[in-house]
């Protein structure tokens, strides 16, 4: 009998355009760096531009710190530690993180359109998960500031000292968020570097910080590339890394600290595994593994980006994530109905390409939404790849891009084999109808966050962090609190 054709699915109309507005939102030419609870201009007199990777229009020039810049910001985070924020009363410190959630919830829309504009990501995401989210994680740590006795029972608690934050471009106003708002409420002061592409929005934060009265040099805002991090790494003053991007960097920084007594949590990079099993809800997992590949254009370090679905069920689950995924609509990512924004830089996309290109090239079946992508702008069309082996390079190595690779397997041991063969250990989400088997597989999963019947779903209460080459140290909830203090 002759095979039947799969029909591809083609959207044959097109939603109207629904643009967020972005005449409420201020962007000044150029930006210096928040030091001491001042703007000042950097040492060196550099700054680099910021562009919007939908348009590749610039948007604003950013000071480009050096050592010496950050040298001064570790100073006066210093100065603050010991004669201000260090004496400051738990309920005092408290008042302050409230305030800046508070004001962050008011300037929400404007945090969320620059934040679309400077990182590419669609406004549905920046409006409804990325701004809400960082403000929850203020509000939340402004809980805990004058609870620490309780959060630590039977245990004395002292501050780090000053934390030195490095943070990477997908989420940009979230990481400053979940690394800013546990710092505080612990007691430490902070030097804070954002990506060198999303600056920002960080950047908006520091007035909000300035406008919320925080004492001066409680919060240092630097912005740079790799380097202006390094100095922050490499400078004796600082107590504690925190730092979230790649691996590679990651283990930079962990030769880097050897021996130096500083603290360190490092969150990295992941290749997790979405299990799709035979008995699992079908139409909700084929949503869950598009959000868990999709949501911020793969740019997420626990992106679902391995599926594996029980061979029964796998041709059916294939069928319906192609079709699903071709209706997904890529694009202008300010306009309310895109699905998928722009890819972060041009250097993002050419990585991503490098990887469609090398599983072409072992062999790997290709299926490409076949969406209009803009002219101009970093876009890359979702991708699924089928017909891959567990030693692909698309399947050992993370893409952080909209990049799914499919496999299959018969049993559950096997499933559980695979997955946990890779260097990563971030997340991994289970479907299936089953308690039993969700309790088995999250036993089993060699992954900080395992998510039953969902995916990609954060909350300030709860921890965050890898295994292996993942990282260590968690964020989030009361792990995230501990790994900013001092326990005697
Ligand atoms: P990505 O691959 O996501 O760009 P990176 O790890 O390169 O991730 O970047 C994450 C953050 O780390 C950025 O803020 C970047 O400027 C910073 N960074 C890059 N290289 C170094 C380094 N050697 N030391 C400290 N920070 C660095």
């Amino acid at each position: 009998m002759a095979k039947k054709k799969e029909k591809k699915t083609t959207i044959e109309w097109d939603y109207a355009p629904a643009p967020e507005s972005t005449s409420h939102i201020e962007v000044k030419d150029r930006y210096d760096l928040y030091i001491g609870g001042k703007f000042v201009k950097p040492s060196g007199g550099k700054y680099f531009a910021t562009y919007n990777p939908a348009t590749e229009d610039k948007l604003a020039e950013v000071a480009y710190a050096n050592e010496k810049d950050i040298d001064k910001a570790v100073k006066a985070a210093r100065k603050a530690y010991n004669e201000v924020w260090s004496k400051t009363t738990p309920a005092e410190r408290a008042k302050y993180i409230y305030r800046i959630a508070r004001m962050m919830q008011e300037r929400a829309r404007e945090l969320a359109v620059i934040e679309t504009l400077d990182a590419g990501k669609v406004i549905r995401e920046s409006r409804d998960v990325d701004v809400p989210l960082a403000c929850n994680h203020f509000f939340y740590y402004a809980g805990w500031a004058d609870k620490l006795e309780y959060a630590f029972p039977n245990r004395e608690v002292e501050a780090l000292g000053v934390a030195g934050q490095i943070i990477p471009w997908n989420f940009p106003l979230l990481m400053a968020a979940w690394k800013i708002a546990p710092a505080l409420a612990a007691g430490n002061t902070v030097v804070l570097k954002p990506a060198e592409t999303t600056p920002l929005t960080a950047l908006k934060l520091a007035e909000i910080i300035h406008e919320a009265g925080l004492p001066a040099g409680v919060v240092n805002i630097v912005t740079g590339y790799g380097d202006t991090g390094a100095a922050i790494v490499n400078h004796d003053d600082v107590d504690k890394i925190a730092f979230t991007g790649s691996t590679g960097v990651g283990k930079i920084i962990q030769k880097a600290i050897a021996g130096t007594g500083k603290k360190a949590t490092l969150e990295l990079g992941g290749k997790s595994a979405n299990i799709i099993l035979d008995d699992a809800p079908i139409d909700q997992a084929v949503e869950g593994i598009i959000n868990g590949i999709f949501f911020n254009q793969g740019h997420v370090c626990c992106a679902g980006s391995r599926l594996f679905v029980q061979e029964s069920v796998a041709d059916i689950v294939i069928k319906k994530l192609k079709r699903r995924m071709d209706t997904l609509i890529v694009g202008n990512p300010l306009d309310k109905n895109t699905d998928v924004g722009a890819i972060n830089s041009k250097e993002q996309l050419d990585t991503i390409a490098k990887y469609i290109k090398i599983g072409k090239d072992e062999g790997a079946t290709i299926h490409q939404s076949n969406c209009k992508l803009p002219k101009n702008g970093f876009y890359c069309a979702p991708t699924i790849f089928t017909d891959v082996a567990q030693s692909s390079t698309i399947v050992q190595e993370e893409i952080f891009g909209p990049v799914l690779t499919v496999q299959t397997f018969r049993t559950v041991d096997e499933v559980i084999q695979k997955a946990n063969n890779t260097p990563y250990g971030l997340a991994a989400g289970v479907w299936t109808d089953k308690g039993s088997r969700i309790f088995n597989l999250t036993t089993k999963l060699n992954a900080g966050v395992v998510w039953a019947n969902t995916y990609n779903k954060f909350d300030p209460t709860s921890p965050f962090g890898g295994y292996k080459e993942s990282g260590f140290g968690r964020e989030g909830g009361l792990h995230g609190l501990s790994a900013y203090v001092k326990l005697k």
